[in-house]
């Protein structure tokens, strides 16, 4: 079985082929002939040790070798041209990384994000989003083989959905953001008054209606939607509707529940 580091770095070409052998520490793939002792790959710093598959195991395979040096993924950015900002330090925690057969890796900014997942590849793929910038994901993600389910690492955890869900969860997400609410309070479900008086308080509810399912059932999702969704100002370019005149007094009367839901008694 190819796991997920041997895919990505495979595609990358930055590990050797697979060979028969031990199973891997960290990612719990075959070694093959070019087992790594784990104590001489990992490094003191690394401290995800509760993401090893394979704990009793002495060694490391080429895969996860590649994954976690700074060295190897400067390389592959210099290897391959790419934009990107790198510094002595910067390595695979860094960045997020989308990787897809045969040759694709891009480090993938919030925008590219939302392309990717509303037009996912039809070969195997997979991406780690890094919102803090400090984080491991490749050895979390998973690789999709091309359909229409997948799972993408987002947070601290795989997100896992269709490209139809995502579709219809950003849609609804963006109908608010795009009305004015900010992504925060869309997650939330804790709408800011002035905002509310300005889009009407039933177009409001209605719309927040649309979401109100993700934020009980699929928080993990709605996460996701909400790091790539375009923001308030991606929309602000766009001419506005007419607010509904809605009542000062009609405001007061809807609150945020305890989940977050925003409940109006009308
Ligand atoms: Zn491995």
């Amino acid at each position: 079985m190819e796991t997920v580091t041997q895919f990505a770095s495979r595609i990358l070409g930055i590990a050797s082929p697979l060979g028969t052998g031990n199973r891997c520490w960290l990612c719990g793939g075959d070694c093959g002939d070019e087992a790594r002792a784990q104590k001489d790959v990992i490094a003191p710093t690394f401290t995800q040790h509760n993401l090893a598959a394979c704990e009793d195991s002495t060694v490391v395979c080429g895969g996860c070798e590649a994954l976690t040096l700074a060295s190897s993924w400067q390389g592959v950015v210099a290897a391959r041209g790419m934009d990107i900002k790198v510094w002595t330090q910067a390595g695979w925690h860094s960045y997020s990384h989308f990787i897809a057969g045969p040759d694709v890796y891009e480090c993938p900014k919030p925008s590219r994000v939302r392309e990717i997942l509303l037009s996912p590849p039809a070969t195997k793929w997979l991406l780690g989003i890094n919102e803090s910038g400090k984080k491991h994901t490749v050895f979390r993600s998973a690789v999709n083989t091309g359909g229409q389910s997948w799972a993408v690492f987002a947070g601290d955890a795989l997100v896992r959905t269709t490209t139809a869900e995502f579709a219809t969860c950003l849609s609804a997400f963006e109908a608010m953001v795009a009305e004015g609410f900010s992504k925060a309070s869309v997650v939330s479900g804790d709408y800011h008054p002035a905002t509310m008086l300005k889009v009407g308080i039933a177009k409001a509810r209605a719309l927040d209606a649309r979401v109100v399912p993700y934020r009980r059932m699929r928080p993990d999702l709605l996460g996701l939607v909400a790091y790539c969704a375009f923001g308030v100002a991606q929309f602000a370019e766009a001419a506005p509707e007419p607010a509904q005149p809605v009542k000062k007094s009609e405001v007061a009367n809807y609150s945020a529940d305890a989940r977050g839901q925003m409940e109006m008694f009308l």
